[in-house]
């Protein structure tokens, strides 16, 4: 299996979304998610130009990174961080998308290794309401920010959000709209953000009409997951 056209097509189909929203290329990073897949290949995709990727399991994250140093990939956590996999997070990974409580930043922080660079951090929001799902409540998002940008260990990049499947593009649209306000506001209350971390395969086009900087893409470049 080679991942050579479908990581051309998405990236082609970054590059629409950029002119369609008159945005320049640059402005929107590539994250290549690659849970379920092997080392193998997140290192043929690595091959093809790919440096930042993403998993959702720790331990599996972990191992990818070991098996890969000398490829001198970026590594984003994006998946739930218990208090009991922070030390994991904050000795491997390079980025993590997916917090949502001060106590797990703080124990990042206190954890990250001072011979390393800050861990780079965004705050997941529940964009959409869902009752059941992670991410803080945008009202409290800034209150979050504030103490997270405080931490030593961390240094605080932005807003991550995982939207429930959209009907269509207009509610894509909207939803990720509310999620660029937000971080507009944040960044107008002073804080230093650059990442607004949105869209994945099925809605990168709408994410970045709306103002995504990274958007995750795991099936459409990898293919479909067992
Ligand atoms: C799996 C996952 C993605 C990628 O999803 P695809 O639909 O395969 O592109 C992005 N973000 C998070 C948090 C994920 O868990």
């Amino acid at each position: 299996m080679t991942f050579d056209s479908a990581f051309e097509s998405v990236n082609a189909r970054i590059a629409a979304a950029c002119q369609s929203g008159a945005r320049v290329r640059d402005s929107v990073q590539l994250l290549a998610v690659s849970k379920t897949f092997s080392a193998a290949a997140v290192a043929q995709v690595a091959a093809l130009g790919q440096r930042d990727f993403g998993e959702n399991y720790i331990q599996e994250g972990v191992d990818k990174i070991a098996a890969l140093t000398a490829l001198g990939l970026t590594w984003h956590c994006i998946g739930p961080v218990q208090g009991n996999k922070t030390r994991l997070v904050a000795e491997h990974f390079d980025w993590v998308h997916s917090v949502d409580r001060l106590k797990i930043a703080q124990r990042l922080s206190d954890q990250r290794p001072g011979h390393l660079a800050p861990l780079n951090l965004c705050i997941q929001v529940n964009i959409d309401g869902g009752a059941s799902k992670a991410g803080v409540a945008p009202h409290e998002a800034l209150a979050l920010a504030r103490e997270v940008a405080a931490l030593p260990g961390l240094r605080l990049r932005g807003l991550m959000t995982i939207p429930e499947p959209a009907p269509d593009f207009a509610a894509a649209l909207a939803v990720h709209r509310a999620a660029k306000a937000l971080f507009d506001d944040l960044r107008a209350s002073g804080l230093d953000l650059d990442t607004l971390s949105m869209g994945m395969s099925a809605d990168l086009e709408a994410a970045i009409q709306a103002g995504s900087t990274m958007v995750r893409v795991g099936s459409a470049i990898f293919g479909g997951r067992l």
